[in-house]
């Protein structure tokens, strides 16, 4: 058990890698608590749950500073402290955006390079996104990630001890013109990783990040097949990934097999990225 008397929360928990990620460290042993936006998908990743651990769930939307406060008062009351983090809260389409038409476009500017065509299609995505868009994918994202990362602090610091774990993005090294609000808020959470590196050493907390690539999970399913097919063509692997090899990189940060790691970023991507 390499997670065996460690207590985990694991933000975005109900879905996707977050899932996978709190199912694999309670196999491993850890005390798992799964936050999420909506509590009923917390609480089926608690359900599925197997091995000695116990699970709690717990709902906050982390974008809100008082609600992530009031899931750190419980945590600490009943738990008594913090081990792991890892902040993997998440959405890919900001309130308003066009999914559909940046996608109808996408395929577009694909079937026009494919066949040698000059670029009459524009993506013009950053032109168009609105303010609302903006703020609320960086409020998920780089809020949530800097609110939880606060808190958890104030519990690691007590014992000296700890491993956070950010959930950046491929966006955040390469850019995603589909989504340029998404590759910031990615970007700059690997910024904040290092930074928060340096500044936690001391206190022997190792803070690192996860830039996936293309994931099957329910935020990257409404892909359409040519998109999807662009991209497998794109990754010499051939083919995305599972929120299992997610989760084993994870498992690797948390546990102490990485522990000469500290504001590193390990990139699951099928060498989509080469860096
Ligand atoms: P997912 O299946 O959509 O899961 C994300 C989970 O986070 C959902 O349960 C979602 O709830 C929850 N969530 C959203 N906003 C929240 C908030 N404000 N507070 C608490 N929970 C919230 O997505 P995923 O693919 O597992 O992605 C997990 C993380 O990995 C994200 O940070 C994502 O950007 C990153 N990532 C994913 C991929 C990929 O290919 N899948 C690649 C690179 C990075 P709702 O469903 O109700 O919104």
């Amino acid at each position: 058990m390499k997670l065996g008397d460690r207590i985990a929360l694991v933000t975005g928990g109900g879905s996707g890698l977050g899932q996978a990620i709190a199912l694999r460290f309670a196999e491993e042993g850890a005390q798992v608590v799964v936050n999420d936006v909506r509590l009923e998908a917390a609480e089926k990743t608690v359900k599925e749950m197997q091995g000695p651990a116990r699970g709690r769930a717990i709902q906050a939307d982390v974008a809100d500073v008082a609600q992530v406060k009031a899931m750190f008062t419980t945590l600490e009351r009943e738990l008594g402290g913090l081990d792991i983090l890892v902040n993997n809260a998440g959405i890919a389409v900001g309130p308003g955006d066009d999914r559909a038409g940046i996608g109808r476009k996408a395929e577009a500017r694909i079937m026009e390079m494919v066949t040698g065509q000059e670029a009459l299609t524009h993506l013009d995505v950053t032109q168009n996104l609105s303010d609302e868009s903006w703020r609320r994918m960086l409020a998920v994202h780089l809020d949530g990630t800097f609110f939880c990362t606060r808190e958890a602090l104030r519990l690691m610091s007590g014992k000296n001890r700890g491993a956070i774990i950010n959930l950046s993005s491929v966006a955040a090294l390469t850019g995603l013109e589909m989504a340029p609000h998404y590759s910031a808020a990615k970007g700059a959470i690997l910024a904040f990783t290092r930074a928060v590196a340096k500044d936690v050493a001391s206190r022997g907390i190792r803070v690192n990040a996860i830039c996936p690539g293309y994931i099957d999970t329910p935020m990257t399913e409404p892909m359409s097949p040519l998109i999807k097919k662009a991209v497998t063509a794109r990754t010499p692997l051939g083919r995305t990934g599972t929120p299992d090899e997610v989760a084993a990189t994870a498992l690797f940060l948390a546990s102490d097999d990485s522990s000469f790691f500290t504001g590193q970023w390990l990139s699951p991507n099928g060498g989509l990225f080469i860096g």
